[in-house]
């Protein structure tokens, strides 16, 4: 039997808990050459689990075995301004590592659950540029990935060699391969004075000197409480670790969140109004980088979902009133529920290479699931009507239709590309199947 192959029935599923299902055996590689045998000696199809934090289907298995990259989470080497890792590293891991010497990755996701792996082949937003200004997420900092192909192949693929390649690899959602390891750049630690400012939505919305601004800062935009709060981030400077990594990390259920949540719902948006203008923080305060981080405990006691579709960021002025009015206007769009803005800087990648700005819906309340649904596929259609591109990780409900109208020809070289790497589709999801239209319910 192939090391780490169980031979019993397993659960498996995404953090979210909306997508679960039955394998026959879950391969868990130790090795790079583990995972080569396992993929090169696979006969069936195989669904590459990384943190499992996508919250679309593609965690749903596109045959009756997976493979869960959890145990490839070295640290490599270090080098002078790079770290080599496992694919199957989280970002919470490579943080901590990165920050006991002083050092992080120029930019991450808030979530501290995802793995390198998952975060380099499932496009992600960098969420800390006012921290590191330029940084996107976790697959902008790398030089250089080892990733084992459908049949067993490993290549080394560089940055400035293998240009392509990378661009594939990065919209790939395991079709072009398992990222066994890769190279990521590093930088200093870095620290900024932060504090929060509350601004009437109307004013924001007409004002496009403070667009400039909130696509510099971190900025949350509340629909149905008429207001916005940015967080602004000055005098950025190198930082020391001086406090404990873990005293730096915020849990997910922050008072707000348990606010909304205890709120009857016709009460909570009179209720939030005044709670978010006393709440925020005027105070400037020195924070680091990975302040930023939130872990997401997977004993259900958190949740959070969120709708992302990103569009050019010249877009941004006529697209934001836009969506904020579809949100205040629908009925199942949940009051406490804000939008967040992630600016994303041009990145070698397949489908979405150039300057874009991700505005994403988000969620907290579990109890308003049905109503998030509706809200959800509603939100789908406007956004694609207005020219927006989704990220098959965060975006449910997406068809190969779609996908053609977004991206055109593009879509149809991408899926070439995916087809040509992987012509049995040994690696990948339903979901993938789906937008591939291979899954025969294309539209
Ligand atoms: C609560 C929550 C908060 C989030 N916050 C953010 C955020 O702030 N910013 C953001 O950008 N995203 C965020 N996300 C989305 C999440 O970070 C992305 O979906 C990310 O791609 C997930 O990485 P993962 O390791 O969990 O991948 P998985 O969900 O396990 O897999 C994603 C895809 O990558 C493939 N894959 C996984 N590992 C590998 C590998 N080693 N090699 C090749 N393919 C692989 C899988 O087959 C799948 O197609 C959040 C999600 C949740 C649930």
């Amino acid at each position: 039997m192939a090391p780490g192959l169980g031979g019993r029935p397993e659960r498996i599923g995404n953090w979210l808990g909306n997508v679960v299902a039955e394998v026959d055996a879950v391969l868990r590689p130790r090795s790079v050459t583990e995972l080569q045998e396992m993929i090169a000696g696979a006969r069936d199809r195989l669904l590459v689990m990384g943190g499992r934090m996508s919250k679309t289907a593609l965690m749903d298995p596109p045959g009756r075995r997976a493979l869960d990259m959890r145990g490839l989470n070295a640290i490599v080497e270090y080098g002078p301004d790079s770290v080599t890792v496992g694919g199957g590293i989280t970002v919470f891991e490579l943080s901590r590592a990165l920050y006991a010497k002083g050092l992080q990755i120029p930019g991450f996701t808030i979530t501290a659950d995802p793995s390198v792996g998952g975060s380099i082949t499932a496009p992600t937003k960098g969420a800390n540029h006012p921290f590191n200004p330029g940084a996107n997420g976790v697959s902008g900092a790398v030089i250089s990935a080892r990733v084992v192909r459908p049949d067993g192949e490993l290549v080394d693929l560089r940055e400035g060699r293998d240009t392509a390649a990378l661009a594939l690899l990065r919209d790939s959602y395991s079709a072009a391969g398992v990222v066994a390891e890769a190279t990521l750049r590093t930088r200093s630690l870095a620290s900024a004075d932060v504090h929060e400012e509350v601004l009437p939505l109307p004013r924001f919305l007409e004002d496009t000197d403070q667009h400039r601004r909130a696509l510099e800062q971190r900025t949350l935009v509340f629909p149905k409480l008429g207001l916005l709060v940015m967080r602004v981030h000055e005098n950025r400077r190198p930082a020391e670790p001086a406090a404990p990594f873990e005293s730096l990390l915020t849990g997910p259920n922050t008072p707000y969140v348990r606010l909304a949540r205890a709120l009857p719902r016709a009460a909570r948006a009179g209720v939030l109004r005044a709670a978010v203008r006393l709440g925020i923080d005027r105070k400037t305060r020195h924070r680091l980088h990975v302040q930023n981080l939130t872990p997401y405990p997977r004993d259900g006691s958190a949740y959070l979902d969120f709708i992302t579709w990103s569009l050019p960021i010249g877009r941004f002025a006529d697209a934001l009133p836009r969506i904020v009015t579809f949100c205040r206007t629908h009925p199942d769009y949940p009051a406490e529920s804000l939008i967040e803005i992630f600016r994303t800087f041009p990145e070698n990648r397949f489908l979405d290479a150039d300057e874009r700005v991700a505005i994403d819906p988000v969620s907290f309340d579990r109890r308003e699931g049905p109503r998030w649904e509706r809200f959800y596929r509603d939100y789908n259609r406007m956004i694609l009507e207005l020219g927006a591109s989704p990220f098959l990780n965060q975006t449910r409900y997406i068809t190969a239709g779609d996908m053609r109208a977004v991206y055109g020809a593009r879509y149809d070289a991408w899926r070439d590309a995916l087809l040509q790497i992987d012509p049995t589709r040994k690696l990948g999801s339903r979901y993938l199947d789906r937008v591939l239209g291979t899954a025969g319910d294309e539209r």
